[in-house]
């Protein structure tokens, strides 16, 4: 018989995928008393958490939206543009692209906005509180949030994001050219306005703080294992016997964390979700002489430019394929020029180049909650664009609901996670 007994200090945990969302998880966990395993077939740090801009978002605006199905015609024509699907993809994720459809709708994208600053909203105290007393805490940066726009017919067109952060009270400056110019000098002159959120961080390295987070949670005493896992099979018990190329697992309990390859092992703990590839690029450069204080997203060619510790990094496009096609770097490339325009005097050189995938769901929100088979497993994967921002209270929200979500005492209204629910 199925074992509904709460998680508890003592149990074995273990988490599949060593990503930010399954390291932030497994210092969360072993600092609650639990035996962890952080499990990857790489090393952590090494999947979409490897590249991406930093950016920790108070953010409100879930991709799917009303008026979207009518830009994207526009946009996949556009070789600059931020959209990429191939044909076969449409095809092959029919289901996602229609259920995305279906958020676009006023009501729910105002109930998918509300569900997720519900989370952004304590990503970043949820952050500082994870990294405190460990080296990661230089890596963040307390400079919020800035998009720029080069028109106003840009600006205007843009108005939606910032009515979903106005009708969620975050807190939200728009700047004028002059202001935008105290802030940020060094950037282009032809941007005209610009959208500041305070509350943003900025972590000057994702991959080192993955690396961190990873090696903070081998000190607490978790086991990291370099393992590939091909197999979960539910007991009669609830128990998750996990199988991978080395060993068999008999853990207490399992989190899935395997970011955009979550699918399969959802599927065999109970659920078939929404999840696809969202697939990300981004080019490195040099420092500049005359750089960036944070990252800046030019919202018209959706595109950032983020002052890494390492190297100036842009990052870019939402490309539809298969998860394991090769990665095509034109669009990139073609953007590299319009990196230049944005901060004279950058180096164009592409240093290195780097292609990841984004656990993508049609409402914007992840798959938070446990699996359906068994109270045993957890699922905390589909992040969407806000994977390292979701990471740190992901990973506390997990903790406080699995916790308590058999004890009776699950009537505290932060541990609700229905809005995330596997079966949605
Ligand atoms: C270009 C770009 C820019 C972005 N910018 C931002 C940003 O500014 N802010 C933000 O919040 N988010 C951003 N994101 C999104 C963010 O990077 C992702 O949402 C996040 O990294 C997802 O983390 P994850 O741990 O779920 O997945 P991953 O980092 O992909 O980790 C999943 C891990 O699971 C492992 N795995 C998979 N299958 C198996 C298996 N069978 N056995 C063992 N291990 C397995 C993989 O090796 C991988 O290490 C960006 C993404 C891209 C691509």
């Amino acid at each position: 018989m199925t074992d509904h007994s709460p998680a508890q200090p003592g149990e074995t945990l273990l988490i599949l995928g060593a990503g930010l969302v399954g390291s932030a998880a497994a210092v969360t966990f072993a600092r609650r008393g639990f035996k962890v395993t952080l499990m990857d077939r790489d090393l952590p740090g090494s999947g979409a958490s490897h590249g991406n801009a930093g950016g920790i978002v108070p953010s409100a605006s879930p991709l799917a939206q009303p008026g979207l199905p009518f830009d994207v015609p526009k946009m996949l024509f556009d070789p600059l543009g931020p959209l990429s699907l191939k044909p076969v993809q449409a095809i092959k994720s029919f289901p996602w692209f229609l259920r995305f459809l279906k958020e676009c709708s006023a009501a729910r994208a105002e109930d998918n906005s509300i569900a997720l600053y519900a989370l952004t909203r304590d990503a970043a105290p949820a952050w500082k509180e994870l990294v405190r007393g460990t080296p990661a805490e230089s890596l963040l940066r307390d400079v919020g949030w800035l998009k720029v726009y080069s028109s106003d017919e840009g600006f205007r067109n843009h108005a939606p994001e910032r009515d979903f952060l106005k009708r969620r009270g975050a807190p939200l400056e728009l700047l004028s050219q002059d202001e935008l110019r105290r802030m940020e000098p060094n950037l282009a002159k032809f941007f005209v306005r610009a959208m500041w959120q305070p509350d943003g961080l900025f972590v000057r390295n994702p991959r080192r703080l993955c690396e961190i987070m990873a090696e903070t949670a081998r000190e607490l005493g978790a086991a990291i294992l370099q393992e590939q896992a091909t197999d979960l099979a539910v007991q009669p018990d609830g128990r998750v016997v996990v199988t991978t190329d080395r060993a068999i697992h008999r853990p207490d309990r399992v989190m899935i964390c395997a970011g955009a390859y979550s699918k399969r092992f959802a599927k065999q703990l109970g659920a078939a979700p929404m999840l696809v590839a969202e697939r990300g690029y981004h080019a490195m450069f040099d420092v500049p002489e005359k750089g960036l204080e944070r990252p800046v997203f030019w919202v018209e060619n959706s595109m950032v430019l983020c002052p890494m510790e390492h190297g100036m990094r842009l990052t870019t496009q939402s490309e539809f394929t298969d998860i394991d096609a090769p990665p095509d770097f034109r669009r990139l490339e073609r953007l590299v020029a319009e990196a230049g325009r944005m901060l004279p005097g950058l180096d164009t050189t592409i240093r290195d180049r780097w292609m990841g995938r984004r656990p993508s769901t049609p409402d914007s929100l992840p798959y938070l909650g446990p699996a359906p088979a068994t109270p045993r497993a957890f699922f905390n994967f589909g992040h969407n664009h806000l994977g390292l921002t979701l990471s740190a209270v992901s990973a506390r929200r997990a903790a406080d609901a699995w916790m308590d979500a058999w004890t009776g005492r699950n009537d505290h209204s932060s541990h609700d996670l229905s809005k995330y629910r596997a079966l949605r």
